[in-house]
């Protein structure tokens, strides 16, 4: 097997020379300030070593990703109650479309999508308020990664919260089915400040080994989460992590991953190893370009995939 040592500097180097770097996601206008030439990675191993290359210390917005914090809370909460609520199909659409919700009596797809994101908000919700709810999901990212110093980057929340038009029309329209029980902002503005949760590589990598490591903390031994249940959290990052782009996605790179339109990508090596990876221009399904052709590349190096032993 290839030296990771030597294997990450050498693909940061090559990152760098990359001239097709895709879009940053502009619709949100504080990720549109995002310098584009970015590019980070780390790998936390559960033998307990962490290898980094290039902006691996720099924070930026983990945005969808935070869904697999909020997914994990819910499913401690209300376990398999929540799958009346939410579905657990790949969508086939884009991230944010409102289509399939009116055939589906609200019942979004999958928890990654942002209408089943949203519900998942609304479970996590019920008996707080939405500022004690933000702070639950927060330390829990800081928890997973061993770093109180993670926060919510609030310029972050406010300049998604004033453009937000599509969410807000999902969580109308989820709402109009019953499948909300809150108020659509309260939902939305727990949502936004659980998207804007600003991590590096490092930490984001930190926060995953949970998942590499059949729910334990490989660190300390604890259980975060149930073997089966980390199992199914993996299951749901690889059909449905990169939206419309997940088979593709499964296709070439092979491990379960979830994304985040800042550019940032959790990728799991079940047994092995929890990846961060982090370049903010977008493919066409609001997927990291260079985070998808660096995975591809980093798991080929390596020769990890849950498709070979
Ligand atoms: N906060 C973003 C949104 O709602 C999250 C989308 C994403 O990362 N794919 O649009």
């Amino acid at each position: 097997m290839a030296d990771l040592e030597e294997v990450l500097p050498a693909l940061a180097a090559e990152m760098a020379e990359r001239t097709d770097r895709g879009d940053v996601a502009n619709y949100i206008p504080q990720l549109g300030k995002i310098d584009p030439q970015r590019f980070g990675i780390a790998v936390a191993l559960t033998d307990g070593r962490v290898v980094a290359a290039g902006d691996a210390d720099e924070t930026f917005s983990i945005q969808s990703i935070s869904k697999m914090f909020t997914l994990t809370l819910a499913l401690g909460k209300v376990g398999d109650a929540l799958w009346r609520r939410v579905g657990r199909e790949p969508s086939g659409n884009p991230f944010n479309s409102i289509v399939q919700l009116e055939n589906e009596q609200g019942i979004p797809r999958n928890p990654f999508i942002n209408a089943g994101a949203i519900v998942v908000t609304d479970v996590l919700l019920a008996g707080h308020q939405p500022r004690e709810a933000i702070g639950e999901i927060l330390r829990f990212a800081q928890f997973l990664a061993d770093d109180d110093t993670i926060i919510v980057d609030r310029e972050v929340a406010a300049s998604e919260q004033a453009t937000g038009f599509r969410n807000v029309a999902l969580a109308n329209y989820m709402k109009a089915f019953g499948n909300l029980q809150h108020a659509p902002e309260l939902a939305l503005g727990v949502y936004y400040h659980h998207c804007a949760i600003a991590m590096s590589c490092r930490q984001l990598a930190m926060s995953g080994r949970f998942l590499a490591h059949g729910g334990r903390n490989p660190a300390t031994g604890h259980s975060v989460v149930s073997a089966e249940r980390a199992r199914r959290i993996l299951a749901l990052m690889l059909t449905c992590g990169h939206y419309d782009g997940s088979g593709d996605f499964a296709f070439r790179v092979g491990i379960p991953a979830k994304s985040g339109v800042g550019g940032g990508i959790l990728g799991i090596v079940p047994g092995v190893a929890s990846i961060a990876v982090w370049s903010p221009g977008l493919n066409e399904n609001g997927n990291s370009r260079l985070g998808s052709i660096a995975l591809e590349k980093l798991a080929r190096a390596m020769n990890w995939s849950v498709f070979a032993p």
